[in-house]
């Protein structure tokens, strides 16, 4: 099988009056379509009675969705089915196996408009944000269905005259996905892909925030022609299953992307020896940020500036990417802080179901309290000098996009991830203070460096720790095989989705020998 060169998928114009007609019919058509969503074991559909009812965080009041939650027996069952699957998933010629993926892809491109609409309703994205996150799942669609060929063709070993011998990959098994909300269509769909992709059978526990996007993924899976078990859909909160899937003795992997705290209770967990168990559980674990944009006194402070107000507030801060530590050097501190009041006055808040509104709800109540305590500690911490409160004329869950100036680089505000429309600006003596105060956290996942003097960005090549380093641009959006994403330290396992690694994750090596 030869597939043409991998290419990413380009982004709607938000402002073209046909995409506005198309993505306004989109929403008509989700008003109107069955908000109910069954478990998925093996093609079954599975209904019960304890549902999360996942809501539009623009209007709390509005339902998006209410799926059936599984509980421990339908865990059992849907492992179970996984593994009879398994045997005849893994032995399919890989071009069998890449062919749902790649019709996934196709059809997902042309549900785009209702899919981007999906999530613009269930986690408050906007428009070009959600349609870059459906491109992003698209593109690792593409993209592991050209790693999968490439896993799967004869893989070099040194040659002897005695032996003709082989090194071939082989899946792993039946492994857990469990995805974040915060990238509802590309990380849930890359992890998934990935997996079982390469002929592993994957239990997919969707984030409680995002269900249904994650529904409708199934779904497109299977009218791609994805055999029934391959994927199975098994929602549920993770306090309430997520232990029980992670500690399961027939489960072989588990590929989790989501918080610190989460993350180091499965690997915990994940690692104890169950009665029964035959392997070491594979973990791998894509977690959180602190990350900085870092600016010297010779960087064009406009375009800092307008990165700076984008790595920040993107998607209302909700990245793993997000630049939530602004670190000037002393002499630009003060233009540098104006020019991003500047530009974060002009954000417009609201409802994004208008195109018009950049800045949307942060995703449910929950993040709307521990935001809002955080900005209460950082008004201790710093001075806020934009934004800071709820706005309380909209229903939805919506915070202003906040500008904490003077903090110090211990601080609560600089050290733990808030995950919303909150950031820190810290002063540095000079560019080498800066990088000490950029690599001072638990943290290292994304960084960027605005300036003008090439041995800085060299200097900061060699020690500024994170795994996605930028230079003169913003310290999010990172494609898919061009910028391979995943942390240091605390963030993570640095799995490098979207890279030449990543699929090898999910496949264990097997070398074969026979004498001549
Ligand atoms: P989260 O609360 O850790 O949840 C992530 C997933 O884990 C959800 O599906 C959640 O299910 C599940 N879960 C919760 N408790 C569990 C348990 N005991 N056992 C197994 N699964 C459990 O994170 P989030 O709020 O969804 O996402 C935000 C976090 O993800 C941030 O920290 C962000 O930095 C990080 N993130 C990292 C990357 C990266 O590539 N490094 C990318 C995106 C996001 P429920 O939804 O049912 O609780």
């Amino acid at each position: 099988i030869i597939l043409p060169p991998f290419k990413n998928e380009g982004y709607i114009n938000v402002s073209d009056p046909e995409i506005q007609r198309k993505m306004k019919e989109a929403f008509e058509k989700i008003e109107k379509e069955s908000k109910e969503y069954d478990i998925i074991v093996a093609g079954k559909r599975i209904k019960t009675d304890r549902k999360i009812r996942s809501i539009n965080p623009s209007n709390p009041e509005e339902v998006v969705g209410i799926v059936s939650k599984a509980d421990k027996e339908i865990v059992d069952t849907a492992i179970e089915k996984a593994w009879k699957v398994f045997e005849y998933w893994k032995n399919l010629p890989v071009e069998k196996r890449v062919e749902p993926f790649l019709r996934a892809a196709k059809i997902m491109r042309e549900r785009r408009f209702e899919l981007d609409a999906t999530m613009i309703m269930e986690v408050g994205k906007n428009w070009l944000e959600a349609d870059a996150d459906l491109a992003e799942a698209i593109d690792f669609l593409e993209f592991y269905a050209r790693e999968a060929v490439r896993y799967a063709s004869p893989q070099p070993v040194v040659r002897i005259p005695t032996e003709n011998n082989e090194l071939v990959y082989i899946p792993l098994g039946v492994g857990a996905v469990i995805p974040p909300w915060n990238f509802p269509a590309a990380i849930m769909v890359g992890m998934t892909t990935a997996a079982a992709i390469t002929g592993n059978c994957v239990i997919l526990k969707p984030a409680s925030d995002s269900p249904v996007i994650a529904a409708k993924f199934v779904e497109i899976l299977h009218e791609a022609g994805l055999p029934e078990g391959v994927v199975n859909y098994v929602p549920g909160s993770g306090g309430e299953i997520g232990d029980y899937i992670v500690q399961h003795p027939k489960i072989r992997f588990i590929s989790f992307t989501g918080s610190k705290e989460v993350g180091l209770r499965i690997n915990e967990i994940a690692a104890k020896h169950q009665p029964g168990q035959l392997w070491i559980k594979r973990v791998v674990l894509e977690m959180g940020g602190k990350d900085a944009v870092v600016v010297d006194e010779t960087a064009d402070l406009d375009a800092a500036a307008e990165g700076c107000v984008a790595s920040a507030f993107g998607f209302q801060g909700q990245k793993c990417s997000a630049g939530s530590r602004i670190i000037a050097v002393k002499e630009i501190y003060d233009e540098l802080l104006e020019k991003v009041v500047e530009r974060t006055k002009k954000i417009k808040i609201g409802d994004v179901r208008d195109p018009e509104n950049w800045l949307g709800p942060v995703v449910n109540q929950y993040a709307e309290r521990k935001i809002l305590s955080y900005i209460e500690i950082g008004s201790t911490e710093g001075r806020i000098v934009y934004g800071g409160k709820k706005v309380k004329s909209l229903p939805g869950y919506f915070v202003e996009p906040t500008i904490i100036a003077d903090v110090d680089r211990n601080a609560r505000v600089a050290q733990e991830e808030i995950f919303g429309p909150v950031t820190a600006f810290i002063k540095a003596e000079n560019f080498d203070d800066a990088m000490v105060i950029a690599n001072g956290t638990e943290y290292g996942l994304t960084g960027a460096l605005y300036t003008k003097r090439r041995e800085r960005i060299e200097t900061a090549k060699r020690v500024f720790h994170v795994g996605n380093l930028y230079f003169n641009r913003k310290c999010t959006g990172a494609l898919v095989g061009v910028h391979p994403f995943g942390g240091f330290n605390m963030s993570g396992t640095d799995s490098k989705a979207g890279g030449r690694d990543y699929l090898l994750l999910f496949l264990q090596a097997k070398s074969i020998s026979e004498k001549i």
